[in-house]
């Protein structure tokens, strides 16, 4: 046995590895859990309409909610890989089905959803951010997205804006409204004929995403689409 394969085998034992997605031992992201993730997304209809088709890669339920979860609360930062596949597979499936633009040399740029400053710090950095960059990465790797892949995190929650966790559907909605702003210094590469998909890891009211879209028409950007992880 060689001294890494040692070395793996102690962590392991150590530091139990659990699949982000269903909680099995012994791998971090399992085949099931991937399979569940590379099915088709689905199209919601969120009950604060940001105006542009919003998908999920799934609903918030399975591997969906216990990856965000995991990402998010249990800073399992290694997520940000598979749940990128996902999402990259998930934007070959949407450019197939005609939601996307056709160019072929067309970038699609991905704008992370905003995020409140002070979570983001404490969670070490926005998770969000993260998948859109590994979707990036894949992309260069060879993934199933033939186009390529801006990441442009242009989007900011003003302060005043409190966590959104045990707010009832109509305070989600005024905590956020009107309170999504654009970093016009950071707009870069948003050429013409460019697809904007306005990232985000979970939709329950849709009330972020419909800032978002809002806010980015401000600046004269145009919102493709909304993709999320998962959809409540
Ligand atoms: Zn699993």
């Amino acid at each position: 046995m060689g001294d890494k394969k040692f070395g793996a085998g102690l962590l392991d034992l150590l530091f139990p590895r659990e699949c982000g997605g269903c909680g099995r031992t012994g791998t971090l992201w399992c085949r099931e859990c991937a399979e569940l993730m590379r099915d088709h997304p689905v199209q919601l209809s969120p009950r604060v309409d940001p105006g542009v088709p919003v998908w999920a890669l799934g609903r918030y339920d399975g591997p969906g909610r216990r990856s965000v979860i995991e990402m998010k609360e249990r800073g399992r930062r290694d997520l940000s890989t598979p749940l990128g596949i996902a999402v990259a597979g998930a934007l070959a499936t949407l450019e197939r089905w005609g939601e996307l633009g056709t160019g072929i040399r067309d970038p699609i740029v991905l704008v992370p959803a905003p995020t409140r400053a002070r979570a983001a710090r404490s969670r070490g950095g926005d998770p969000v951010r993260r998948v859109a960059e590994s979707v990036r990465e894949k992309r260069e790797t060879g993934s199933a997205v033939a186009r390529p892949i801006r990441v442009c995190p242009i989007l900011r929650m003003t302060r005043g804006v409190r966590d959104s966790v045990g707010l009832s559907a109509a305070d989600r909605v005024t905590n956020v409204n009107g309170r999504v702003s654009l970093d016009t210094t950071a707009i870069t590469s948003m050429a013409q004929d460019c697809d904007i998909v306005v990232l985000d890891d979970v939709l329950t009211t849709g009330a972020t995403a419909a800032e978002s879209v809002r806010a980015l028409s401000l600046s004269g950007i145009r919102t493709t689409l909304v993709l999320v992880l998962a959809g409540a």
